[in-house]
């Protein structure tokens, strides 16, 4: 159905309402790649799945992920068609916009211990401020060891915070312009202020040192080589009296991550392979071993054909991709009440209405944007009309008014067939951005449907 309200359809709302229940606990679990990629291997192997390393060979019905560093997640589940027919892809990115600490954070400053950090994605600093903060990450020490941070995210933790200047001294502050407002060099958390009795020099530094040394046995140069994030703190919550929506850190992109998923964890018998593929550093650019540019993709396929088949040859793995069609599961942005100004209402993703499809994102003139063939927007109408699945199509924003990217180009580069499809969102990049929990459940069933029906 195109572009209608999605509620209208049901019912009750109870098999909605129980699948977001599940999406918020991944969504609160999952604050960074690597814990999403962790949860995302619990709930695989609950369903069956088993690492690649574990076979020998592949047939059909067989489950099976790859892993990436700890930061992608591949999942297949092999049809009963040869590959070299092509595969069903769902591509979700799983980083998101954060602060991230500096290799050389600590320092004190009027009586105050802080971390210094570096944001990380497209983010509106002035909203980073004066709310509570979690840390996640880890930290590998020199003999190996990995040291998992997690703070502020249960109850009786603390949380930390960025300051920001009292109204009363801010007659100059309120000048600047909002890009401004507050400097990437001041986004820096406050993480203690008691001194440490006999010490002289930076005692308010040197007692968070002690606290990290018995906590955690890391001293102040294992920051060299640690990946710690700065996350809003708390889970994601209800959001509206009605309860109709979810509001949370990290929609963009976990909300499609967690719906592709669990539409390749919930299929089992296939034609056509189908796979799930979570990726890091959309956020910046793509790029790196775990982005989505990176070879991992097509060596992963090409074990997997090696696994399959007798002969492999590159020509078999070039056929895979060729013939492959693919959602780039990604978010859209969601028309908003308060700003109807920046959009073009007829084309435009409403909250609401089912999962969005971008036939081409980009900027300007498109600028960098996978345009989707008409042929495959076509087939994907008449399979999602069939299975009465609610959709809408959108560009993001009126033409010069800016603009965004996903990965769909660069699978599109690998001779795939792709389109943007995903979840409208409100607050896109912010600390608390808002999606629609019927666009979450009919981007599930639009997904399954897509990896059962498309060829
Ligand atoms: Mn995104
Ligand atoms: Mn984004």
């Amino acid at each position: 159905m195109y572009s209608k309200n999605a509620w209208k359809k049901y019912k009750n709302y109870d098999e909605i309402f129980a699948f977001n229940e599940d999406y918020k606990r991944f969504l609160s679990n999952g604050k960074n790649e690597r814990l999403v990629v962790k949860e995302s291997v619990e709930l695989a192997e609950k369903a069956g799945f088993k690492n690649i390393d574990t076979f020998t060979s592949l047939k059909s019905g067989d489950k099976v992920y790859v892993l990436n560093r700890n930061k992608n997640i591949l999942l297949f589940v092999i049809g009963k068609e040869s590959l070299t027919k092509g595969i069903n892809i769902l591509g979700a990115h799983i980083d998101s916009p954060r602060l991230d600490i500096k290799q050389n954070p600590l320092y004190e400053n009027s009586d105050f211990a802080l971390l210094d950090t570096h944001y990380y994605g497209g983010i509106k600093k002035y909203q980073w401020v004066t709310i509570p903060l979690a840390l996640i990450g880890v930290v590998v020490k020199k003999d190996g060891t990995t040291v998992e941070i997690n703070i502020g995210d249960d109850k009786n933790d603390p949380v930390l915070g960025i300051s920001d200047l009292l109204i009363h001294l801010s007659s100059d502050q309120l000048q600047k312009k909002a890009a401004s407002v507050i400097d990437g060099e001041k986004l820096d958390v406050t993480v203690g202020s008691i001194p440490l009795s006999d010490e002289e020099k930076q005692p308010v530094k040197a007692n968070i040192l002690k606290l990290l040394k018995e906590k955690y046995d890391i001293e102040e140069e294992d920051f060299l080589s640690c990946e710690i994030e700065v996350v809003p703190a708390g889970e994601s919550r209800d959001y509206g009296l009605d309860r109709s929506m979810v509001a949370g850190y990290g929609h963009d992109d976990r909300v499609c991550a967690f719906t592709s998923l669990r539409a390749v964890l919930d299929l089992n018998e296939v034609n056509r392979t189908t796979c799930c593929y979570l990726v890091d550093k959309e956020e910046v650019g793509s790029i790196g071993a775990t982005g989505a540019q990176s070879r991992f993709f097509e060596n992963a396929l090409a074990k997997l054909i090696s696994l399959s088949e007798d002969n492999y040859s590159d020509l078999k793995l070039r056929e895979c991709l060729t013939n492959s069609f693919m959602l780039s599961s990604d978010v859209s942005a969601g028309v908003d009440p308060l700003f109807l100004e920046v959009n073009e209402l007829k084309n435009s993703a409403y909250l609401g209405r089912g999962i969005v499809f971008n036939k081409y994102t980009g900027s300007r003139g498109k600028g960098g944007c996978n345009d989707a063939m008409p042929e495959f927007i076509a087939k994907l109408r008449n399979i999602l009309d069939k299975e009465n699945i609610n959709y809408q199509t959108a560009e993001i924003g009126k033409v010069d008014q800016g603009g965004g990217g996903t990965i769909a180009y660069i699978l599109g580069n690998l001779d795939m067939t792709v389109i943007d499809a995903g979840v409208a969102v409100l607050n896109m990049h912010s600390p608390m951005e808002i999606v629609s929990k019927v666009d979450v459940y009919e981007a599930y069933l639009a997904y399954k449907t897509f990896l059962k029906e498309m060829k």
